[in-house]
């Protein structure tokens, strides 16, 4: 069982994460059959995770060419590649454009390569996607990242940039704009945000008379929180906008999901190693680090639950405060401060839950390599990533026989 496995590790639970993806598909199959679902590759892209979506059927959403590459060589094909953001190579945008998957453009750099492109093939044409840049803070106060500063991707429509990009587009008589990427970060995620972003496409459809082949909503939906939004809360409402001025017959909704899908499923297994009080304080040194689960440092509460060691008999008195601290030789690697509580001990394990996203994409080979993964599945433990060894660590390294 899993107490055998040396600490540290992330777990994904299988069935878990099967039960929230036929969520999301079953939410869009009911409310607008022609779905296609993108997963987000930069929210955690183990390639046991990606391997497993892609069997259940969705595209790669990437945002770079590494991604790009990355999402080739776990055997998508360039049309079951959706390319998005600021960083995109020519050549891989390139490749997707002429293989059919879908570009979201989001530069004017890429309107100049799509000139060229289609101009050096007037026999072709080529279908985009543009995206959006748009107020979504005023359409819901409060709630979005970037707040009443704007956003820093796509073409601002208050600006008049995107129209400016759908005339360039226009003028090209190759070219159909066949899509409308409209992905917006919030710090709500809530239902209203994609009722607005929803509203937005049909704005933008009316305005510039589109026709449509694909509104991509991104991503940024909730999932596993107690007390939030699950898949089945946003669909029948973004449906009910859309249907205004789309249908699932003319246009595929496309969505990008990340952490929903995995959040729920993963966990990250630590052990106590040692304890120390220093001026009273009581210090937990554990062997996973903040590192590990909140590699942006933004997170104030975590969610876990401990084992206590099976072997230790003693009886553990209720401590007032033990500062739960990482590994690392960083004075801000505390991950959270354990209050009242009996008193931990080394052998003890803290298992964090919720952390299957925005972890082990931004994990750095800081101190020790990155930690093993398992896949559970009932009592059956896999290991999909072992444990990172300095041999890993110094591939790509150059060192001539002298330097060794
Ligand atoms: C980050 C991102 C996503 C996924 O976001 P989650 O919050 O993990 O759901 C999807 N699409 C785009 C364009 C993104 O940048």
């Amino acid at each position: 069982m899993t107490t055998q496995i040396p600490t540290p590790y992330f777990v994904i639970d299988e069935p878990t994460l099967q039960r929230y993806y036929d969520m999301l598909a079953d939410s869009l199959a009911q409310n607008w059959p022609n779905y296609l679902i993108g997963y987000s590759f930069k929210t955690n892209s183990l390639p046991w995770l990606v391997s497993f979506v892609k069997r259940n059927g969705s595209y790669a959403e990437v945002v770079s060419e590494d991604e790009y590459l990355l999402a080739k060589y776990l055997g998508f094909s360039d049309h079951e590649i959706i390319y998005n953001g600021p960083y995109k190579s020519r050549k891989s945008f390139e490749n997707v454009l002429l293989a059919g998957g879908y570009v979201n453009l989001d530069s004017r750099q890429e309107l100049e390569w799509l000139t060229a492109l289609a101009g050096s093939m007037p026999d072709r044409t080529f279908k985009v996607g543009i995206r959006a840049n748009f107020e979504l803070e005023k359409m819901c106060p409060g709630e979005t990242t970037m707040g009443e500063a704007s956003g820093r991707f796509g073409f601002c429509y208050e600006t008049g940039r995107f129209a400016d990009a759908v005339e360039t587009i226009r003028r090209l008589p190759n070219v159909q704009i066949a899509g409308l990427h409209l992905h917006s970060s919030s710090k709500t995620r809530s239902v209203g945000i994609f009722r607005a972003i929803a509203r937005m496409a049909c704005h933008l459809q009316e305005e510039f008379s589109f026709t449509l082949e694909y509104v991509d909503l991104g991503g940024g939906y909730c999932g596993g929180m107690e007390g939030r939004p699950e898949y089945p809360d946003y669909f029948p409402v973004v449906a009910r906008e859309l249907s205004r001025c789309f249908s699932p017959d003319q246009t595929r909704l496309i969505v990008e999901p990340g952490i929903s899908l995995i959040s729920k499923c993963t966990t990250f297994v630590t052990s106590v190693f040692d304890t120390r009080d220093i001026k009273g304080t009581r210090y937990l040194m554990t062997d996973g680090s903040r590192f590990n689960i909140d590699p942006t440092m933004i997170k104030n509460s975590h969610l876990f639950h401990i084992e206590y060691k099976a072997d230790y008999t003693k009886k553990r008195p209720i401590m007032e405060q033990q500062i739960v601290s990482g590994f690392t030789c960083m004075e801000v690697d505390r991950l959270f401060t354990h209050t009242r509580q009996p008193e931990l001990v080394p052998g003890d394990r803290i298992i964090y839950e919720n952390v299957g996203g925005y972890t082990m994409s931004l994990n750095p080979l800081f101190i020790q390599y990155f930690p093993a993964v398992y896949v559970q599945n009932e009592e059956k433990m896999k290991l999909v990533r072992r444990k990172w060894t300095p041999e890993d660590y110094v591939q790509g390294s150059i060192l001539t026989d002298e330097e060794l």
